[in-house]
């Protein structure tokens, strides 16, 4: 029996999430770690397949934006360290100590509150990253003095173990190196300044895919691989560059549901946007905005059926959409690419992000629990 009844689902190549993380390993010195970035269920691929595939390609850990994505891979029994990106309420310290799970911290308060409350609770301890705020502006601590408070509030803490120190990049997938140096430049500084005050430096770390790419040295002990683990590259000018080779890994498909010839015209969805011209063969497909398939298609999407592009018509339906097929062509339950290759054409996630004005990261990420996710 199928494990869902629905003609759409999600194809993640495993081999391209192993040849990705084989390429960075590749790329990167040997003594330099890859910690898979799945947080959003990974990127909307699946987190805990692809958690593992990473974990036995050759990355050594793994990091997720919250305490409750850790959780889930810890349930599916995958014992690889993992790092909490974001915050963490000091009162969900107490699962992060069950699950052996590392977080992130920045400010005294939270230190002496997470470690008050394991200490309570008589918990062992949790290994904490500090986060360093070098030019991104969204967590992290931003000058050398609030730097030593925080790990001296660390050291002080019996619950809590300093094991790492990181930085997160605002523009390293950019041409111009200016802000990615400076913040980098600022970055080694906190370093130095907990080197001077006699510090041993724990598990450091600062390149996302982008900075990984073009700074290779800069991986410290490990580097956070997210986008490039799926084989997308952060920017139309890091995929220029093609320092990396790198492999998607997701595909988009369905199958007809229902196709009719135009014998007179007749017009196609809510608001009667498109009208069919007798001759023409309408499709349609079982995918629609509530899928995460983006109403901003309407009228411009296009899909791959029998190796060539088509014309998302009309506009997109919660569940449904419609597109145009040459005379003749099309019968239900042929398949149908909504992303992804068929033949020599393709249709990558940067071109529908193009087509919906955003970043090619969002575009997996839309696609929701709705539909299956196959492994391949
Ligand atoms: N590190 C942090 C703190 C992040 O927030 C992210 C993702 O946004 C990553 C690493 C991975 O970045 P990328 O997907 O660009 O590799």
């Amino acid at each position: 029996m199928k494990p869902f009844s629905r003609d759409t689902w999600v194809e993640v190549d495993l081999n391209a999430i192993r040849a990705n993380v084989e390429t960075f390993r590749g790329h990167l010195p040997k003594s330099t770690g890859i910690m898979a970035v799945v947080k959003a269920d990974g990127y909307g691929h699946g987190a805990v397949h692809v958690a593992r595939e990473a974990l036995a390609s050759g990355a050594d850990s793994l990091a997720v934006a919250m305490l409750d994505e850790a959780v889930i891979l810890r349930t599916a029994g995958i014992d690889a360290p993992i790092l909490v990106l974001g915050y963490t309420p000091a009162d969900s310290v107490e699962t992060a100590s069950r699950l052996n799970v590392e977080l992130t911290a920045y400010s005294t308060e939270w230190i002496v509150s997470a470690n008050q409350r394991l200490e309570q609770a008589e918990l062992r301890p949790v290994g904490v990253h500090v986060k360093t705020d070098t030019g991104m502006g969204r967590l992290g601590v931003r000058t050398t003095a609030d730097l030593l408070e925080v790990v001296a509030a660390l050291e002080n803490s019996a619950k809590l173990e300093w094991t790492g120190i990181f930085t997160h990049f605002a523009c390293a997938d950019e041409p111009d190196t200016t802000h990615v140096r400076g913040q980098h430049e600022m970055f080694q500084s906190f370093l130095q300044a907990l080197r001077e005050q006699g510090k041993k430096l724990p598990k450091v770390h600062c390149c996302n895919t982008a900075a990984a790419i073009a700074f290779p040295d800069w991986g410290y002990d490990t580097i956070r691989l997210g986008i490039g683990l799926y084989g997308l590259y952060p920017s139309p000018y890091m995929k220029e560059r093609a320092d990396v080779r790198l492999v998607p890994a997701l595909s988009l498909k369905t199958k007809i549901a229902h196709v009719k010839t135009a014998v007179e015209p007749f017009t196609v969805s809510y608001g009667a946007t498109y009208t069919a011209k007798p001759g023409e063969r309408i499709a349609t497909l079982p995918i629609g905005y509530a899928d995460g398939y983006s109403r901003l298609l309407s009228n411009r999407g296009e899909v791959l059926y029998n190796g060539s592009r088509y014309q998302v018509v009309g506009r997109v339906c919660m569940d449904q959409i419609m597109v145009r097929l040459e005379p003749g062509l099309g019968q239900v339950d042929e398949e149908v690419v909504l992303y992804g290759k068929q033949g020599n054409e393709e249709i990558s996630l940067d071109e529908v992000a193009a087509l919906l004005g955003t970043i090619n990261y969002e575009v997996p990420c839309m696609l929701n629990y709705r539909i299956p996710r196959v492994y391949v």
